[in-house]
């Protein structure tokens, strides 16, 4: 039998280090395969001299087993975590959900049963998260994938691992996602500003922000804090006049302005602009030297300034390449998009800047265009 030719290799490599001890240990784990007969055996491999472990498949399940080589004895990998490692280990997980998962999911996963089945790669360790309170609209597993190399150090056995690896990158913007771009105009608006900024990188979330240029020079602080957060600005022109009303003169120098006091502050030119109001003309579309960009989801939130309204409008109305337009002006938005991220998150969506959008809907941005949302090409 293929099976116990595999096995017996490295019994024999066993048996040269424990005699009796690993001749023993072969016996138990060929019994465990024995039982399993009517399975296939995909992994049986031996992990630094601690455990063997086992990977059975059949229509299309698998089933796994860690087994101590010494005794057969069947193993939890938590057994293999060294007794005054063990809150480093579990410091690692919940540094490496942070990095991946909104804070709500891994709130989630913390206060879950605790339910977790593991299961092994040549070099790395993966965790799946069972039993965990949230509502997605579709199956999600939620994992982690941990590289030996970011908790060798915890376990009771040595392992071979390579110098050169990749661990999770923690949360990566997907192509084949639903995307929403979030945008907020007539900012900086400091305190709240600053607060949205923290709501999204809680939920890892970007957005991009239209700014005043006559409110830039006092935001400055602010302004860098959106970008120190992944997070894109456009112009709003520089007094949010409607720039119908003026000449296209003005329109011009008004934008020069803005971006002049916007490369003073952060050292970068700004590619974007969205007219205010969103009014705009042919000859004005033509004159601008950014992207224009307007929406196509308008909650109203300053006419309302009521959160519930605002997330009840969103989920009704944004699907995936839409362009949401909020004001970062008022503390009912700033609630508003406290409520809707992880929502939006349940049903699928990751939520980014207007860059990011084109980017991942296939989209090459062209001057001389009104963009309203991002359709995927
Ligand atoms: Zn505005």
């Amino acid at each position: 039998m293929v099976v116990s030719l595999i096995l017996l290799l490295n019994g024999h490599k066993l048996f040269a280090k424990e005699n009796n001890k690993a001749a023993k240990s072969t016996e138990s784990v060929n019994n465990l395969i024995n039982s399993n007969q009517d399975k296939e055996l995909i992994t049986n491999k031996l992990y630094g001299d601690g455990f063997v472990y086992l990977v059975f498949q059949k229509d299309g399940f698998q089933t796994n087993y860690l087994v101590d080589y010494k005794t057969g004895e069947e193993k939890n990998l938590e057994d293999f975590i060294r007794e005054d490692k063990k809150s480093d280990f579990q410091n690692k997980i919940n540094e490496l959900l942070e990095l991946k998962y909104p804070k709500f999911v891994v709130e989630a996963i913390k206060n879950s049963s605790g339910n977790r089945t593991y299961s092994l790669t040549d070099n790395e360790l993966v965790i799946e998260f069972l039993n965990v309170d949230l509502e997605f609209a579709e199956e999600t597993k939620l994992d982690l994938k941990i590289n030996f190399n970011e908790i060798k150090d915890y376990l009771t056995f040595a392992i071979e691992t390579s110098l050169e690896y990749e661990n999770e990158n923690g949360y990566v913007y997907d192509k084949n996602k639903k995307t929403i771009a979030l945008t907020f105009d007539d900012g900086p608006n400091g305190s709240r500003t600053n607060e949205i900024l923290n709501i999204l990188e809680d939920n890892k979330a970007h957005a991009t922000f239209f700014m005043v240029g006559n409110r830039m020079a006092s935001g400055a602080s602010t302004i860098l804090n959106v970008l120190n957060h992944n997070c894109e600005i456009g112009s709003h022109s520089y007094n949010h006049t409607s720039m119908k009303r003026q000449k296209l003169e003005e329109v011009i120098a008004d934008e020069t302005k803005t971006e002049e006091i916007y490369k003073s502050i952060t050292g970068h030119d700004l590619i974007y602009t969205r007219p205010p109001y969103g009014a705009v003309n042919n000859e004005i579309k033509a004159a601008l030297t950014n992207y224009i960009i307007n929406w196509n989801i308008d909650p109203e939130d300053w006419l309302y300034r009521d959160s519930e309204r605002v997330v009840n409008h969103i989920l009704e109305h944004a699907g995936d390449g839409d362009i949401i337009l909020l004001h970062d002006s008022y503390d009912s938005t700033v609630e508003a998009v406290r409520e809707l991220l992880p929502k939006l998150y349940l049903q699928g969506y990751q939520v980014v800047s207007v860059g990011e959008l084109a980017n991942l809907t296939g989209n090459n941005l062209e001057l001389n265009t009104i963009y309203r949302s991002f359709k995927r090409n």
